[in-house]
């Protein structure tokens, strides 16, 4: 905070002219809520309990002309942006020092089209929204692993999840987009309308404009998915590793497990003579038919004694829900991902040797297995580029005490640079983007200078900045 007594929200409040806010205010169906409203601190607070900002104003929108309100009103005044989906974000940039925030945590509206089957969503919508509309009808479409991410920041950047093997990643499902961008327009994008800027919005993250709501393709999914969720210690955690190395490289479109290395955690569903042991887990899920099913995990588990086994067939909202819990609001957070073309023994040393030395025993170093569908779109066709890399490995660092910051950061850092110096490793991932410290090359490769010409046309003076990696032509 400043020296002043004043956090930098309200010095910028102070800047803005008199009549300012309540001229908005008046003209706005949700809520403004300022540095002095007694919601301010519960509406500024985000996921990830490092992020403590103090924005100006947060307005929390109740439907697109708010929103608009809200463009305009920060384009006028030259307020700094952020903008607020789920409110998930590692690197906390739903909330910004002395700016406005536009929220749309109160635009969660989901509506199932069974003719067309298609799903529109609002943009403030999180996946347990959507997967409780479209499990009514047995539908679904591909978004993320844990029900209380939103929607928007995870399409936006990509987008990996249970079905991404088989239906690719969130944003290739999308068939259009409702945007509004810096000018205060209201655009459509979709393969025939502005489709630059439905390039653009595939992956280039959330540098374009407020998306107000998204339109997704669904597929038949469920009722009930295979589940595989079981933890292994000691000689089994070697040859689980092995196993899953084999297994992915003929595994089935419609099936995907990621492996992690973690500690058994001190609850009474595992053995208490391995609590805290280093460990690694598998957590996937198969939809084939039912009668493959029960062979689609069998060599990734023959011979090998879990400690603890929760795999069974489950709801497809059970499934999507089953990690809510392991990542509670307010913990303190920091996860970054690199991208490999294959798992190496030098891999496999690293993953485990970072593990084992992980300073809190809450953090995971993962390997999402990708490909299949993913692999299928041609990297050009939109923004994503890293489709051509079947693995990403996470560094989750997950902590409770603020004074183990700095210790639990390094941790991530030196474990992504341990593996940036493997011959395999290559590029980042916008969704674990650890604290925005990489350039935007790193995350969007060769799309990168055509992101930065939709940014030029579309937000020339760089009023969202998203994960500020894409900078138009104009700004500096
Ligand atoms: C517990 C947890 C589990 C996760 N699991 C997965 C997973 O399985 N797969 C995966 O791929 N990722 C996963 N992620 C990463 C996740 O995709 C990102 O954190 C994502 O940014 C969350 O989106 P959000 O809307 O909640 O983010 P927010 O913090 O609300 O927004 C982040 C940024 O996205 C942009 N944005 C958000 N809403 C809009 C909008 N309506 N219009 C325009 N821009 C917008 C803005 O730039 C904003 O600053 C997970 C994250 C968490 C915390």
């Amino acid at each position: 905070m400043a020296t002043t007594d004043k956090s930098p929200g309200e010095e910028s409040l102070a800047r803005l002219p008199r009549d300012a806010v309540g001229t908005v205010q008046s003209e706005f169906a949700g809520e403004i809520v300022l540095p002095s409203n007694g919601a301010y601190d519960e509406a500024r607070r985000i996921w990830n309990g490092m992020i403590d900002r103090y924005p100006a104003i947060i307005a929390q929108c109740a439907g697109v002309a708010d929103v608009v309100a809200a463009v305009d009103f920060a384009r006028e005044h030259e307020l700094p942006v952020a903008v607020r989906g789920g409110g998930h974000n590692v690197a906390g940039t739903a909330v910004t020092d002395g700016g406005l925030v536009i929220d749309l945590s109160n635009m969660r509206s989901v509506r199932v089209d069974r003719e067309t089957e298609t799903v529109r969503v609002e943009g403030g919508a999180t996946l347990g929204d959507v997967d409780r509309e479209t499990q009514l009808f047995g539908l679904a479409t591909a978004l993320g692993a844990v029900s209380e991410t939103g929607v928007a920041g995870l399409t936006l950047n990509g987008g990996y999840g249970h079905l991404s093997r088989q239906y690719g990643l969130a944003a290739d499902n999308l068939v259009s987009v409702d945007v509004v961008t810096a000018d205060g327009e209201v655009r459509t994008a979709s393969a025939d309308r502005n489709a630059d800027l439905f390039w653009a919005l595939r992956g280039g993250g959330g540098a374009f404009g407020v998306v107000t709501s998204f339109e997704f393709a669904l597929h038949e999914v469920g009722p009930d998915v295979e589940t595989l969720f079981s933890w292994y210690t000691g000689d089994d955690a070697a040859t689980a590793v092995d196993r899953y190395r084999e297994w992915v490289e003929t595994a089935p479109r419609d099936a995907g497990v990621l492996m992690f290395a973690a500690h058994v955690p001190e609850l009474e569903e595992f053995p208490e003579s391995v609590w805290g042991d280093p460990a690694v887990a598998f957590l996937g899920s198969s939809r084939g038919d039912r009668a493959d099913v029960d062979h689609v995990f069998e060599s990734l588990r023959a011979g090998l004694t879990p400690v603890a086994d929760f795999s069974r067939p489950m709801a497809f909202t059970d499934l999507q829900s089953m990690l809510d819990e392991d990542y509670p609001d307010g913990l303190r957070y920091y996860w970054k991902s690199i991208y490999v073309t294959a798992i190496t023994d030098d891999l496999v040393d690293v993953v485990l040797q970072c593990n084992e030395s992980a300073p809190s025993a809450l953090s995971t170093v993962d390997i999402w297995h990708l490909d299949g569908a993913v692999a299928e779109v041609p990297q050009d066709e939109t923004a994503f580029w890293h489709r051509d890399k079947p693995y990403m490995v996470t560094f989750e660092a997950n902590w409770e005490d603020p004074a183990n910051d700095d210790v639990n950061v390094t941790w991530a850092r030196e474990g992504i640079a341990d593996v940036q110096a493997l011959p395999v490793a290559s590029g980042r991932y916008g969704n674990f983007p650890g604290l925005n410290e990489d350039p935007g090359k790193m995350l969007y490769g060769e799309n990168y200078d055509r992101l930065v010409d939709v940014k030029s046309t579309y937000d020339p003076s760089n009023l969202f900045r998203g994960n500020g990696a894409i900078v138009p032509n104009a700004a500096d």
